[in-house]
């Protein structure tokens, strides 16, 4: 059975149940995902405050102030940010103010210093050289926000912004979804670790620190774990560690049907299940979706842009919505075709394109291949082109974006 890329992400969605939560302090929280409503626990501002440095008074006191008639008025203190205001003002005075500080009983607005000059001959008075309207430069107690509102609500990532709204209004601790601990397996015998001699026939091993940014950009933290040789033998132990110390497992190779291929041996001998291994896309179609001990388990082809695609078209998602955010899409950009795209094949083709200042999409290199991580990385995202068909030269089509650090 081979299955649509929708059919394949639905059904791995419904089995992706979000993470519990746990208490972390706010001073962690940027970008965590929260998991009960965040609101504020008192209003901002906490009081009437002033906008500006200058002088609390009475606005109806300076109503006919100007440059050639400047009012008088006397000068009964100052409020330094950090204090209360112990006095009140009343008809003819004012106190200095400073801004953000509380503003005090008796005053309806506050004239701006540079509005003001000294009295040199009293230097507990002061001249003000232009008129206040009532409430002008007064900060309203809660005119920001109402204590009770609602900052973030469950299942959204929090923003650098709501993290300091909340820390304002006095959280300091949070509830939010634990994130996924994902264990990234790489199977081959012909992997040689990056930084020894190759062996003969070996290649360097490239996918798992592929795979390690990848799960980063769905908000995971990767548990890397060592080259798995091809046997059943070290494939089970390998996925079973992973499945003991992980929420998730993501394997690279040896899903297909090979004699050295032993993803789905292994899942099986295990005890685990096999939800579906084919999809009808080129490139990515072998890709494995199953359990084992109960933890979700992603077995990516081998190739390194089989890998990249199938992790994004489906694994990023699934990801996601296992560490908790309610909604997911991917990002897309519009750009204009520089040349033509044919797909005669009976699966739908991603190709990696490159898109210019322009706006113009070209291939990001000749070599379409599934092994090619040259045309992959000089790309910015893919393009779909359906089964059968053929998207024109000077059309219009989506470019899904790789994904970027959430
Ligand atoms: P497989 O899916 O195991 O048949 O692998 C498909 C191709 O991808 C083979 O040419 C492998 O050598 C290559 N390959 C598999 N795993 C990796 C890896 N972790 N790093 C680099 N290349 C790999
Ligand atoms: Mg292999």
């Amino acid at each position: 059975m081979m299955l649509t890329l929708e059919e394949a992400l639905e059904r791995m969605m419904t089995k992706m149940n979000p993470l519990e939560m746990e208490e972390i302090s706010i001073n962690e929280a940027d970008g965590r995902i929260i998991s009960s409503a965040l609101k504020a626990g008192i209003s901002l501002p906490v009081w009437d405050n002033s906008a500006m440095d200058g002088y609390a008074l009475q606005a109806a006191d300076v109503k006919s102030s100007s440059m050639s008639n400047p009012i008088k008025l006397k000068c009964l203190g100052e409020i330094p940010a950090g204090s209360t205001p112990k006095i009140r003002v009343t008809s003819g005075t004012c106190i200095r103010i400073f801004t953000g500080s509380p503003m005090p009983d008796g005053a309806d607005a506050v004239v701006m210093q540079e509005d003001t000059a000294q009295d040199d001959e009293h230097p507990e008075s002061i001249h003000v050289l232009d008129p206040v309207r009532p409430f002008e430069n007064v900060r309203f107690r809660g005119e920001d926000i109402k204590e009770g509102t609602l900052i973030c609500e469950p299942g959204i990532r929090l923003s650098p912004f709501q993290v300091a709204l909340a820390a304002a209004t006095g959280t300091h601790r949070c509830q939010v979804h634990r994130r996924p601990k994902v264990g990234i397996l790489a199977t081959g015998t012909e992997l040689c670790e990056p930084g020894t001699t190759l062996t003969d026939g070996g290649i360097y091993e490239s996918n798992r620190v592929l795979i390690q940014s990848l799960v980063k950009r769905a908000g995971c933290d990767p548990i890397v774990y060592p080259i798995v040789e091809d046997s059943l033998e070290a494939t089970c132990s390998s996925l079973s560690k992973a499945a003991d110390e992980c929420d998730a497992i993501v394997t690279s190779g040896g899903v297909s049907v090979g004699d050295y291929d032993f993803i789905k041996p292994a899942i099986e001998s295990l005890g685990g299940t096999i939800d579906f291994w084919r999809i009808r896309i080129k490139p990515g179609k072998p890709l494995v979706f199953g359990n084992v001990q109960s933890k979700p388990l992603f077995g990516l082809p081998g190739n390194p842009v089989s890998a990249t695609v199938t992790f994004t078209l489906l694994v990023h998602p699934a990801l996601v919505k296992l560490g908790g955010e309610k909604a997911f899409s991917h990002t897309y950009t519009q750009g204009l075709l520089a040349e033509k795209l044919e797909n005669p094949g009976d699966r739908r083709l991603y190709l990696r394109m490159h898109h210019d200042a322009g706006g113009r999409l070209t291939k990001s290199g000749a070599n379409q291949a599934s092994h090619a991580l040259g045309s992959l990385a000089a790309s910015s995202g893919l393009v779909a082109v359906p089964e059968s068909s053929e998207l024109e030269a000077g059309s219009e089509v989506p470019l899904l974006l790789w994904p970027t650090m959430p």
